[in-house]
């Protein structure tokens, strides 16, 4: 009968035929992980150096490294239970670092763990912990990739998934089972081989099969590129984006061999979630295929065989992706560097992007309107001029210059405005940030209408920004940087909160619920204060998708412009989702998510809720509207 002893038991001695076997397969295994990693490595570090990419300060790194990849803190966050199973096993690894190196050392007559002795001892015993919980936690990953498959992790089965996943649990349990067998036992032996085994069979099809990821994401992570969706600078005139394989970056490399394939980003894409041709998990696996077969130096065009160009014209860069990857690739450089390599080659040809790039290089703004209109929508509402005195620089952007509701939002909130005594002024002129033309991928006319605003916003002397629209407020204060120091820039929810207490709370029951606009949510971190204004004027109900893990409304990215050709409309999925939660107002704190919103809800077929901007819920509660 076997017996618990509470002791690791290990082979004491081993022969010179032993030792000499257990070196030629350590050999074997070695070498033939190299063979596949160090080709792995030689096509990331072939890949073209990130310009502008800075390693310090490394606090922030360091940080990121510890809470997402030593904690495991994303991907138990985002998913708890499969996050943990994922964990234990990582956990697992880590513990077994020692016991490996010793399990080896002892094989060759060195170890350095006595396993009967005080350390030792204990040392085993925790490890042992670690094997029960890894074992359980590969089970778990196993029946979640084999058995559940959720839609996100596509039809394909990877069976050298499942062959990890069996060489895991064998490594748990060769070593688990040696603390049920006497100590030098013949049994003792068995097991130590099979661990061994297991161990050298392991390693070569690491750098072979997606469990490349366990070596290459935590490099990913600390070489991140510090903000979300950071979009890097164009290196020079020559440099056109994501074109060929001569333009992919070191980093974009690394990324693509990181991926873990599990569907997270996938999952909340509302571009694969309304039967559009993107997936971003296939995006990033395209680069990595490419890389696999034609390499860093090839000049064959990414977008073709590995991506196609449609998908990426698909994306509304509501950010879910690269939000939810727990291997810390970043999706947006990535699909905006392909759209700017078909931008700038001329590849893309698209009615709508065609006259959206001729309107605002002719004009002021992205609806192609005259400037003159929104001259006389500042005459009509009598909005004062800024001159310098007035604290906030008012930003109208485009929808709040020339869309009739997004005019109704401006003219909502500068009644708030004076109600709070908040002195303000709008630009005489003003253009539109860049925003579209930036994330279609045309940073020529991004530089361009990025340097007039600035030189605008300087002449007039302003210092604080605010606006209702989270992709002005975004582009302002990130994307402007490349070209000069924005003013401080802040979105309207975050004013209104500041002033919460002097808003009036209603003591009714109307249910409101509020759809968490990506621009202010994911790209801000921005959830609170929202909820905050939309508190006051009743009671605030939450979507299923909410907050980090909110549905875009389909307009970002440029797709307001364009137009979506392909699968259900993003909006309607969202405006159903918001309809279903039975609230009789929906909040919104963003004129393109209210545009639409507004379209959704008139083809929507029912009584559909009200739908109101939280500036207008705020001046509705103070009798302003
Ligand atoms: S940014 Fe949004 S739409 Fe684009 S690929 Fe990622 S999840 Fe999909
Ligand atoms: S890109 Fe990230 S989230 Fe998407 S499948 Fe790969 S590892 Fe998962």
């Amino acid at each position: 009968m076997m017996l618990l002893t509470a002791t690791l038991a290990e082979p004491q001695h081993f022969s010179l035929a032993e030792k000499l076997l257990l070196v030629a397969l350590m050999a074997v295994s070695g070498a033939s992980f190299w063979r596949r990693f160090g080709t792995v490595l030689d096509k990331i570090l072939q890949s073209k150096k990130d310009i502008g990419f800075q390693l310090f300060p490394l606090g922030k790194r360091l940080w990121d490294f510890f809470w997402e990849v030593l904690c495991q803190a994303k991907v138990i966050r985002q998913r708890p239970l499969p996050g943990l199973a994922h964990a234990a096993v990582f956990w697992g690894f880590c513990a077994f670092a020692l016991v490996t190196l010793n399990h080896f050392a002892l094989g060759l007559g060195v170890g350095f763990l006595d396993s009967q002795g005080g350390f030792g001892r204990f040392y085993s015993c925790l490890a042992a912990a670690f094997a029960l919980a890894c074992a359980a936690g590969i089970s778990g990953v196993f029946a979640g990739r084999f058995l559940l498959r959720p839609k996100w992790l596509g039809a394909k089965h990877s069976y050298g998934s499942g062959l990890i996943a069996l060489l895991i649990f064998l490594l748990m349990a060769t070593y688990l089972g040696a603390f049920f067998v006497a100590p030098a036992s013949p049994e003792a032996r068995i097991l130590w081989w099979g661990h061994t085994l297991t161990i050298l069979i392991f390693l070569p099809l690491i750098p072979r099969t997606k469990h490349l990821h366990l070596i290459l994401s935590p490099a990913t992570i600390f070489l991140s590129r510090g903000g979300f969706s950071r979009i890097p600078a164009l290196e020079d005139d020559e440099d056109f984006g994501l074109v060929a394989g001569t333009d992919l970056t070191q980093l974009v490399s690394l990324q693509a061999y990181s991926c873990v394939e599990c569907g997270r980003c996938t999952e909340h894409c509302p571009a694969a979630n309304t039967g559009k041709l993107l997936n971003p998990k296939e995006i990033v696996l395209g680069l990595r295929s490419y890389l696999n077969e034609l390499g860093p130096a090839s000049e064959e065009p990414l977008l073709g065989k590995y991506n196609a160009r449609q998908a990426v014209f698909e994306c509304t860069t509501c950010g879910a992706c690269e939000f939810q990857c727990p291997v810390g690739i970043e999706h947006l450089p990535i699909l905006i560097g392909l759209r700017r390599g078909a931008v700038n080659t001329g590849e893309w040809k698209n009615d709508h992007g065609a006259k959206l790039f001729l309107a605002l290089e002719h004009g002021s703004n992205s609806l192609g309107l005259p400037a003159s209109e929104r001259d006389k929508f500042i005459a009509k509402q009598a909005l004062p001029l800024f001159d310098g005195t007035q604290e906030y620089c008012l930003w109208l952007g485009c929808m709040g210059g020339y869309d009739p509701k997004g005019r109704e939002i401006i003219a909502d909130f500068t009644r708030v405005l004076r109600h709070l005594g908040a002195s303000y002024g709008v630009l005489r002129k003003e253009k539109c940030t860049g925003d579209p033309v930036r994330r279609l991928g045309n940073d020529l006319l991004f530089q361009q209408l990025a340097v007039d605003n600035l030189e605008n916003l300087a002449q007039n002397k302003v210092k604080k920004i605010i606006s209702i629209c989270p992709h002005c407020v975004r582009t302002i204060q990130e994307d402007w940087k490349a070209y000069g120091t924005p003013p401080e820039v802040e979105h309207h929810s975050e004013f209104l909160a500041r002033f919460a207490d002097q808003l009036p709370r209603q003591l009714n029951e109307e249910k409101i619920v509020y759809h968490d606009p990506c621009y202010l949510g994911r790209y801000r971190n921005v959830y609170e204060e929202p909820r905050v204004v939309v508190a006051r004027s009743g009671q605030l109900v939450e979507a299923p998708r909410n907050r980090e893990k909110s549905f875009c409304c389909g307009a970002g990215g440029g797709l307001a412009f364009l137009g979506e050709e392909t699968g259900e409309r993003i909006s309607h999925n969202r405006a159903q989702e918001l309809i279903a939660t039975g609230a009789g107002t929906i909040a919104t704190a963003c004129p393109f998510c209210n545009s639409m919103f507004r379209d959704a809800l008139a083809s929507s077929g029912e009584a559909a809720p009200q739908l109101l901007d939280i500036a207008r819920l705020t001046a509705r509660a103070l009798k302003l509207s």
